[in-house]
């Protein structure tokens, strides 16, 4: 028995005879077109977080996925539960994920994105014909992943996977380095030895898929898509303090440094706050004026907004006089 329960073989052939099955389930557009299946994955802890605003910032973080699920008709399942006691915290998507595929066949991608996550750009939408011959796409570059072979040169916060046999062979392949006990201290040791910039914690699933990547190249480097062009992740140290430039300059829909699709609160324990890499108060600041800044897209439809990125209090959403002005001299 692998660390993921009994094998499937056959999933490919099986989801074929599922579609066929159900050719009027809701995988079509109104125009008769194949709608391609993505479903959001998220959770987090089944406790209350140890910090008294953590279980705060969670749901915050799950608005905004919903927020942006329901503008994009994206499914999104949120999950809660310990479904394998030997892969828990981080590792706990893969699990997750494997439980996914098998119970919906009708899905073609299943996004996961991590709890400490925001969407920023509420329009931007997945190029997701661009992917067309891949089954995995992380937010990552070819030269930090296969020449440095760096542990950051890709990041596990925000990945699409496909449902189909070579995604859950690759998750039979990516577990045993998450079970819990020797196996994951080992696996923590393994991945310091092998991996640029990386100390011996515990084995993590980012490092394991960089190690992967590189050490079974010819099994998945192929099929899987390192994502640059755009902020499929983006790290938040390095977005947060220009929110207030972007919305000067640019405008949601475009993805990138410009107005970035995710922020990922990378090494902020919102719920833990003392295993962090940064300050708690440094982290809190900038979730809120993340959060803040994907909610005024939001609320902008509805005709209100945040009169700055730091407060949660909204007033009604005048257009500017001058561009009313520069519109009327335009017209
Ligand atoms: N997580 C979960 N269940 C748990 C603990 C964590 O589903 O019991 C998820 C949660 O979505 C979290 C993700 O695992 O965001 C990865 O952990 P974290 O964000 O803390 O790692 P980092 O991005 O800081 O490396
Ligand atoms: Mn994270």
């Amino acid at each position: 028995v692998h660390t993921l329960g009994e094998r499937v073989s056959d999933w490919d052939d099986q989801r074929v005879a599922y579609a066929a099955k159900n050719v009027n389930s809701g995988s079509r557009h109104f125009d008769g077109k194949r709608r391609v299946n993505v479903m959001l994955v998220s959770g987090s802890q089944p406790m209350p977080c140890d910090k008294p605003k953590g279980d705060f910032f969670i749901l915050k973080t799950l608005k905004n996925k919903v927020d942006y699920c329901s503008l994009h008709s994206i499914d999104i399942f949120y999950n809660m539960a310990q479904l394998n006691t030997r892969m828990q915290k981080f590792w706990s998507k893969l699990p997750l994920l494997h439980t996914l595929m098998l119970s919906h066949p009708d899905v073609e991608w299943f996004w996961w994105m991590d709890s400490d996550a925001f969407f920023t750009d509420m329009k931007f939408e997945l190029p997701i014909e661009k992917y067309a011959n891949y089954n995995m796409v992380v937010h990552g570059w070819y030269k930090d992943v296969y020449e440095d072979k760096n542990w950051v040169g890709l990041n596990t916060g925000s990945f699409l996977i496909r449902n189909c046999q070579w995604s859950l062979d690759l998750l039979d392949a990516w577990a045993p380095y998450g079970q819990s006990g020797k196996a994951q201290v080992a696996a923590g040791r393994l991945f310091a030895n092998y991996l640029h910039g990386r100390l011996a914690f515990e084995g993590d699933d980012q490092s394991a898929l960089v190690y992967l990547l590189i050490s079974q190249r010819q099994k998945w480097a192929e099929k899987t898509f390192l994502e640059s062009t755009y902020f499929l992740h983006g790290y938040w140290v390095i977005l947060v303090d220009d929110f207030e430039k972007m919305m000067e300059r640019y405008h949601p829909g475009l993805g990138d440094e410009r107005w970035p699709f995710v922020t990922h609160f990378v090494g902020c324990k919102p719920c833990h706050g003392n295993y962090g890499s940064y300050p708690m108060d440094r982290c809190a600041k900038q979730m809120e004026r993340a959060f803040n800044f994907a909610d005024n897209q939001v609320l902008q439809t509805y005709g209100y907004v945040h009169p700055n990125l730091s407060t949660h209090s909204v007033e009604v959403d005048t257009p500017k006089a001058t561009n009313v002005g520069r519109e009327k001299v335009r017209g």
